[in-house]
Parts: C-alpha cells; structure tokens; sequence
C-alpha cells in the first residue's frame, strides 16, 4: 500500500500538468507542484483555501455552477469549457488561458473534484501569429493580383496604339525606306506582338481568382468537346491525333476547365518529337473523391528536375525560336486547377513523352 502511495505521489509531483484537487465544498487539497509553478503559489498556501482564489473574480459564479452541475451528472470526466479555453488567474494576478478536464472520485463518502490544467498560452500565441500571417498573405496576395490585373488592363491601351502604328508604318512604309529600316520595322512588329501576347496572358492568369465563375456541376465531355472544336485547325495542322476516355461531371467552372484543357493540349501538340505524329490521350479516372484527368503525349518530354519549375510564371524551357509561347500556360492552369481545391503535376522523362495530371474534388455533387 505504502509502495502504491509513493508510486501515486511520484507521479502526481512530476506531472508537468497541474493538478489539483478540491472537496465539496471546493477547497484545496491537492497541489502538486507543477500547479505551483504555474499559479505562482505554494501549496502550503493553497492547500486548504478555495479554488476560487485562481479564477478571475468575473468568473467565479459560473466557475462554481460548472462544478455543482459536474458533480450532478456523475460523469466520471470531461473536459471542462468546450470549445473555448478557460482563463485561470496567478496569484500574482496575470491572466492566462488553460486547458482543463476535471473529474470526480467518491472516497470513504467524501466526493473529490480533481482537475488537470494545461497552461495553453504559448499555443494560443503560436495560433494567433499563425492566423495573423495567414490574413496577411491573403491581404498580399489580392494586392498582387489586383497589381497584375491592374498593369496589364492598362498596359493594353497604350499597347494596341503601338501595334496599330507599328502595322501601319509597315503598310506604307516598306520597300521605301532602306533595308535597315525594313528590318526595324520588322522587329518592331515582332516584339509589339509578342507584348500583346504577354499581356494578355497575363491578364488572363489575374483573372483566374478575381473573375471565376461559381463551381457547379459540369460535364466534363462537353467542355472537351468544345475545346477541342476550336483548336480544331491546329490540330489538323498538325496531324496530331486525339483520343479520349469517357468523361465524367465534375464540380467546375466550366470555361475554366477548358482553359486547362485548352493550354494541355496545346502545349502537347505544340512539344511534339520530332518526325513523329503527336499523339494526345485525355484520360479521366474517379479515385476516391475526386477525379484525376491525365493530357498524355508522346512529345520530347521534360527532364524531372524541371518538374516543379515549369508551373511557376514565365518559366519556359526553351527559347522562342524553338517553341513559341510566353511561359504563363501552365501558371494558369495551377492556379485554376488550386482554385478546385485539385493538385496539377506532371509524370515524364526526356524523349519519352508527358503526362500532365491534374485532380478535381467532386465536392458534394459526388
Ligand atoms: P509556354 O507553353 O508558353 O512556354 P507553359 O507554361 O504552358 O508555357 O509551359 C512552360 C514550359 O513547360 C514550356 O515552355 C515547356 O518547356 C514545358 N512544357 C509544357 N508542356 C509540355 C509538354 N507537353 N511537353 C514538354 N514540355 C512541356
């Protein structure tokens, strides 16, 4: 008995919980140590006074009912507030929020409350800095969009006033001037189209957050369909050949889905290997709940340490001479495809092919 007792006290004083313990009538008398610690006072001192004395005096009354009602129930345990921390008081009068579960013994008559109390404060600030960051990010975050929305909206105007004059000096001007000045002209057109293209892209990715459409359910097969209608002259250009799984509804936004349909079959038709005939499979497969689509190629391919870097903003791989494009395509579908709640990646080696794969949750349309 003697051996129990001291296992029993052994334990309770090296808990690095607090423990107390009152009576009926709500005084102490069990302190353990690290209640000590905590509130800031001896237990020769507490022992013996009310419990009272380590709640803020606004919630005293409360405090006592919750424990009369407790004792009602005969519940043997429970955590004690809920969902909100409780607030206990040091003697030293600082506020602190805890966590506690209190429960109930009956000994030779006498019912015992025991309470095991957790000081929660450095949680609580880890989970404050934490939401605070996150509410900060998001501030950033729209910033940057409403930045990169704004600058490419209004990049536009003075964008096609240069391209108009650009095509006009060419119209009325080549073959008189010298060569030179063919030439500038020339690449003056050029780089007023590549801007253009740049910018409108861009505008399109600002767009993918601030000018969404709710998610419904969407027929995935229809969206395809009418992707790959209005690429149908680049992918007869091309010879490419199509083929695709029966398509399921997914929870979408349907022109949104086509964008990413629209840029994963362009960029595996335009990545094609060389001498060979672009072959494009879209498959699509229900996995728990969601729906995993696959845009297969058999294209040149992308070497794995590039396999994160690809879906980041202007990232390309190769220069415009080799493969036009601005680098915002697959940026684009990211962000569409996190604006689902999906994941977008890609499975591929060097010359053997690319399957970008891309999950959309069913949400509650099942
Ligand atoms: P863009 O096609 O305008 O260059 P994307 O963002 O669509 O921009 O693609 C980024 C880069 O990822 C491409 O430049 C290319 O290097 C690589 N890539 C994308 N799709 C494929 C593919 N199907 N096969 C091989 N490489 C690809």
């Amino acid at each position: 008995l003697n051996e129990s007792r001291q296992r029993l006290h052994g334990i309770i004083a090296s808990a690095t919980d607090a423990i107390i313990t009152v009576d009926s009538e709500q005084l102490i008398t069990l302190f353990n140590s690290a209640a000590e610690k905590m509130f800031g006072c001896p237990a020769e001192a507490a022992i013996g006074s009310r419990l009272d004395r380590f709640i803020p005096l606004r919630l005293r009354d409360a405090h006592r009912g919750h424990i009369a009602r407790f004792g009602d129930t005969g519940v043997s345990a429970r955590a004690m507030g809920g969902q909100r921390a409780l607030i206990a008081l040091r003697s030293d009068g600082r506020e602190f929020p805890v966590e506690a579960t209190i429960s109930q013994i009956t000994v030779g008559g006498n019912r015992l409350f025991t309470a095991i109390i957790r000081d929660v404060t450095e949680r609580h600030r880890a989970e404050e800095e934490l939401a605070l960051r996150a509410s900060e990010l998001v501030r950033s975050n729209t910033e940057l969009e409403r930045f990169a929305y704004i600058a490419s909206h209004d990049l536009q105007e003075p964008m096609r006033s240069v391209s108009n004059f650009a095509q006009l000096l060419r119209r009325r001007y080549k073959g008189k001037l010298d060569s030179d000045a063919d030439e500038f002209i020339d690449f003056i057109t050029q780089g007023v189209e590549r801007m253009k293209k740049l910018i409108e892209d861009l505008l399109a990715y600002s767009r993918v957050g601030s000018q969404g459409a709710a998610l419904e359910p969407t027929r995935s097969g229809d969206v395809l369909g009418r992707v790959l209608e209005d690429m149908r002259a680049r992918i007869e250009s091309s010879g490419a050949i199509i083929t695709h799984d029966a398509m399921p509804v997914v929870r979408a936004d349907a022109t949104q889905l086509g964008q990413v349909f629209q840029n994963l079959i362009a960029n595996a038709v335009k990545f094609r290997g060389e001498g060979r005939t672009p072959k494009v499979h879209i498959s699509a497969m229900k996995s728990g709940n969601e729906c995993e689509f696959g845009v297969k190629d058999n294209g040149i391919g992308i070497s794995p340490e590039y396999f994160e870097r690809i879906f980041q903003i202007f990232q390309r791989l190769h220069t415009i001479e080799e493969y036009a494009g601005t680098g915002i395509g697959l940026a684009i579908c990211k962000r569409i495809v996190e604006r689902h709640g999906g994941r977008i990646w890609v499975e591929s080696a060097p010359g053997a092919g690319s399957t970008f794969k891309f999950t959309i949750p069913q949400g509650r349309t099942g």
